[in-house]
């Protein structure tokens, strides 16, 4: 029989504060006690506004022993029971959007509507977990072999541990818990140390819809909880998402120590305009994708390649629409795109304002202007236009992840395929087009996880999966939706014969079924 790890004593330290963000370990705050902290700024106004506690070694052993212990009942609970939960969470998720909202607002600086639509399509991950009777459903082969049934039922893995980055802090997190604990997985979550609130404050509304203490955890922190999780004996899948070079290093690491691992990187999303694209429509697209959440998001369109005669009124459309964008801070209800995450982010991407340029892009509009970047309050970054980018160029070869647009124009629809078939990004693209065949032929031919016809940003709802390909996914299974059930049970496949003496025997020969 396995020893079962008891769930570990909440620890003699400081006692939770509103200040401090702290674990959520075996149901309840556990304030750090490793001594290690960092601070979590609001962007909208530069200040620090909360410290955050770093977990050492021992805390994240903690998390992994609360949730092994927890993982036994959790599973054997029946699945009408963790459905009924489910339901539960989903329905506290909703009736508390706003509140969740508003954690992201303070701590990530997406505007309110942004906020809203982050909880929204995270809540759509919860509904789907919602079916879990319905995804569990086994294979049955009754008569394989005369008197011999064969079936197959999914189990759950144990400890799942998730690793997410700071531009979805609730909405991703969704995207893997739902589906991990409805399949009957304990679950630890790594949350960005930059937006960490909204992880703890779902730990409290799991808790409130009855999921036993131990079954969900937050262990708060950075690189040393990361690597933690890698090597923990007890944690049998880690979910990842983040930029390529992290996710790399979580997919490398964390299968060395036998670990099965969806590692989700970063992206440069190219969304291809055609000659007979409507440019209105095109241009209203290309601005919403790739200036909505300060264009921090790793669906946004962050290039626009523009094939042959499009190029010109595309690119004036576009330029037309920026100024009328409210750049603010998310308490202005007139705000439509908010500040970067961080100063340091903020000036690494309006470094590329200045290398672009150096290196023969055309800055068409440059976001430096913005009144909000002059007064550096808050770590606010105008919307910034770079035309006649090429491939060569280091805003093209890094992803920026900001309010950037770079606008790549090609003579043709061949010319615009090479582009991102070069790229070492796969996650997302979108085509413009009014000419069907030609989209059908995009979506046949483009080497890419997710693809848009006509739609910008084509995130996949939560009954389908979420990946993209090469660089931006480490892993063979998608995240969320069916594949997501896949990543968090495995496979038992039973063979079974209800005894008959009459046609029982010694045979020694390989078990044949005719
Ligand atoms: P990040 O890679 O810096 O951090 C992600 C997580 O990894 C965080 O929890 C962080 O604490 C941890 N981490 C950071 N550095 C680490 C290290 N050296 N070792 C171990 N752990 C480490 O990413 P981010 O800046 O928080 O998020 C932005 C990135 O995430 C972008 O590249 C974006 O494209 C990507 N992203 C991808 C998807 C996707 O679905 N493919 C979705 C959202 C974000």
């Amino acid at each position: 029989m396995t020893s079962i790890a008891q769930p570990p004593a909440a620890k003699a330290g400081p006692k939770p504060t509103t200040d401090r963000v702290n674990h959520w370990i075996n149901g309840r705050h556990v304030a750090g006690s490793s001594g290690r902290s960092g601070p979590v700024y609001n962007p909208a106004t530069g200040e620090l506004a909360r410290e955050v506690d770093f977990a050492s070694v021992e805390e994240v052993d903690a998390a992994v022993a609360a949730a092994k212990a927890a993982f036994p009942a959790w599973r054997a609970t029946s699945l009408s029971r963790r459905t009924e939960i489910l339901y539960r969470i989903r329905n506290l998720v909703e009736e508390h959007r706003a509140e969740i909202a508003a954690h992201l607002t303070r701590e990530h600086g997406k505007v309110p509507s942004d906020a809203l639509g982050e909880v929204a399509r995270g809540l759509e991950n919860l509904e789907f977990a919602t079916g879990i009777p319905h995804l569990l459903k086994g294979g049955f082969s009754e008569q394989v072999s005369t008197g011999i049934d064969v079936y197959q039922i999914r189990q759950p893995i144990g400890v799942a541990a998730g690793i997410t980055p700071f531009n979805f802090p609730a909405m991703v997190p969704m995207w893997m818990f739902g589906n991990a604990i409805a399949c009957g997985n304990a679950f630890v979550l790594k949350p960005s140390e930059k937006d960490p609130s909204a992880s703890v404050y779902l730990g409290e509304l799991l808790k409130e819809a009855g999921v036993p203490d131990g079954v969900f955890n937050v262990v708060q922190g950075d690189r040393v909880a990361v690597d933690r999780i890698l090597e923990h004996p007890d944690i049998a899948a880690v979910s990842f998402v983040g930029s390529t070079p992290v996710a790399r290093h979580i997919y490398e690491t964390g299968t060395k120590n036998g670990k099965r691992v969806q590692a989700l990187g970063g992206a440069k999303n190219h969304m291809v305009v055609l000659p007979d694209a409507d440019i209105e429509m095109a241009a209203d697209a290309a601005v919403s994708a790739a200036y909505g959440s300060a264009g921090e998001r790793c669906m946004a369109i962050s290039v626009i390649v523009a094939v042959g005669e499009v190029a010109d009124p595309l690119v004036d459309a576009i330029e037309r629409r920026l100024p009328k964008i409210k750049v603010g801070p998310g308490t202005d209800g007139e705000s439509e795109m908010g500040p970067l995450i961080t100063r340091e982010h903020r000036d690494k991407v309006a470094s590329y304002l200045e290398s672009g340029p150096a290196q023969g892009a055309t800055l068409r509009v440059d976001g430096r202007k913005h009144v909000l970047f002059h007064e550096d309050k808050g770590f606010f970054l105008g919307l910034s236009l770079l035309d006649n980018v090429t491939p060569e160029m280091e805003c093209y070869r890094n992803e920026i992840f900001g309010p950037v647009l770079e606008i790549v124009r090609v003579p043709t629809y061949d010319d615009a395929m090479q582009v991102i078939e070069d790229n070492p990004y796969a996650n997302g693209t979108a085509i413009y087009t009014r000419d069907g065949g030609a989209a059908r032929q995009f979506q046949f031919d483009v080497n890419v996880g997710m693809v848009g016809i006509n739609v910008p940003i084509p995130v996949p709802v939560a009954y389908y999966s979420f990946g993209g390909w090469k660089a931006s996914l480490f892993g063979d299974l998608h995240m969320y939706g069916p594949e997501g059930v896949q990543f968090y049970t495995r496979a038992k496949v039973v063979t079974s014969r209800w005894p008959d003496p009459a046609t029982s025997k010694v045979d020694l020969g390989f078990p044949r079924t005719r």
